[in-house]
């Protein structure tokens, strides 16, 4: 079996445990004689794959009771949506903290729905090269939620400590960074994430609410635009997308076998300074745009010396066995994503092919 270094920003690599565990399932699965893709959403089998998921999610991220997890379609990009229509109804407004393409993509849905306000910005001449510091941002206290990234997928950013915003719940998209460290959940309202980074495949988008937001939420809404729905039905008021959520099941077991998030927190810390220590050691070669404090343990940016490097660089990291290499066509350079299904080992094989050839090529 050839396994290739996926390095891609998503979808992303999954672990070969949890694709050997599907795959041993996929003709014949729970003693049903078919595969969870084949049964009804309604059996008492998949009902158990649906409620497993969604325990094992809460238990990893730290969620007790007064939490809902929803398992919605449409993307984290049908959340930028939703959040505004459900949450903003109360006649405030919406803060709104800009560190990349994803939350600019998430204001604009806003600003259909409701009031908002652009809390803070790292904008600088069209690009997102670090996160903004708690004094550069003008919170509203009255505002209903304050909208962050925490993760910067394209940019290759991350908010290492989020922002202190007071009583108002944070509502953070962590499409990219999901369970790849400990967060201090009290401090959000909302967290949402489309699986197909750290979590499965796509197909599937994870919501989490606090129930006190949930019971606030709007209610003159469309059925399945209404979280309401879903949460009065546990994600079942129409059919849900089962394999997906199978799979993101495969990895959450994987996941608490590892020893959960702090298990992976640490080995995404080591990774990271892995990369950035190789960028630091060849300044000649390397160089990052992202300020160094600011840098993401989940998406990489960098740049090599040329365009032309760059170029050699992916093709000859491909002929290594590394693929997703090319930066994000808006930023350009290199960008290599490396979540929690990309081991530790394969990031040293990645960093000897960066020596090799930093130093065939400086
Ligand atoms: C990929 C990504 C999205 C978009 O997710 P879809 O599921 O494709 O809609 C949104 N936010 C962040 C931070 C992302 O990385």
């Amino acid at each position: 079996m050839t396994r290739i270094h996926n390095y891609y920003a998503g979808p992303a690599a999954l672990p070969v445990e949890a694709l050997e565990a599907a795959n041993k399932e996929l003709i014949e699965w729970a003693g049903t004689g078919m595969s969870v893709m084949e049964t009804s959403h309604r059996s008492k089998e998949y009902d158990e794959v649906h409620n497993t998921t969604i325990s094992l999610f809460k238990e990893l991220i730290g969620l007790n009771d007064d939490w809902t997890v929803l398992l919605l379609q449409g993307g984290a990009s049908t959340q930028f949506a939703m959040i505004p229509m459900n949450l903003l109804c109360d006649g405030r407004s919406a803060d709104y903290i800009l560190t990349g393409a994803w939350s600019q993509k998430a204001l604009k849905e806003a600003k259909i729905a409701g009031t908002t306000r652009v809390a803070g910005t790292s904008e600088k001449d069209g690009v997102f090269l670090r996160i903004p510091k708690q004094d550069e941002l003008d919170l509203d206290p009255n505002a209903t939620y304050c909208h962050v990234t925490s993760n910067n997928t394209i940019f290759g950013t991350q908010w290492h400590v989020f922002p202190d915003t007071g009583n108002v719940p944070i509502v953070c998209d962590m499409s990219s960074d999901i369970l790849s460290r400990k967060i201090d959940v009290s401090k959000f309202g909302l967290i949402y994430a489309g699986a197909q980074k750290n979590l499965g495949p796509s197909g599937v988008t994870l919501v989490a609410i606090r129930k006190d937001l949930l019971e606030k939420c709007n209610s003159g809404l469309y059925t399945m635009l209404s979280y309401k729905t879903h949460a009065d039905k546990n994600s079942l008021y129409n059919t849900p997308p089962t394999f997906s959520i199978y799979m993101v099941g495969q990895v959450l077991k994987w996941l608490k076998g590892k020893g959960g998030v702090e298990a992976i927190e640490k080995e995404n810390t080591e990774k990271a300074q892995m990369i950035y220590g190789t960028i630091k050691d060849n300044p000649s070669f390397f160089s990052t745009p992202i300020d160094p404090e600011s840098g993401s343990h989940m998406n990489y940016v960098f740049r090599l010396p040329s365009e032309d490097l760059e170029k050699q660089f992916v093709a000859e990291g491909k002929d290594a066995g590394f693929v997703g290499l090319k930066g994000h066509r808006s930023v350009g350079g290199i960008r290599i994503s490396a979540y929690n299904a990309n081991g530790i080992d394969s990031v040293r094989d990645f960093v000897s092919f960066m020596k090799n050839f930093a130093q065939k090529n400086g």
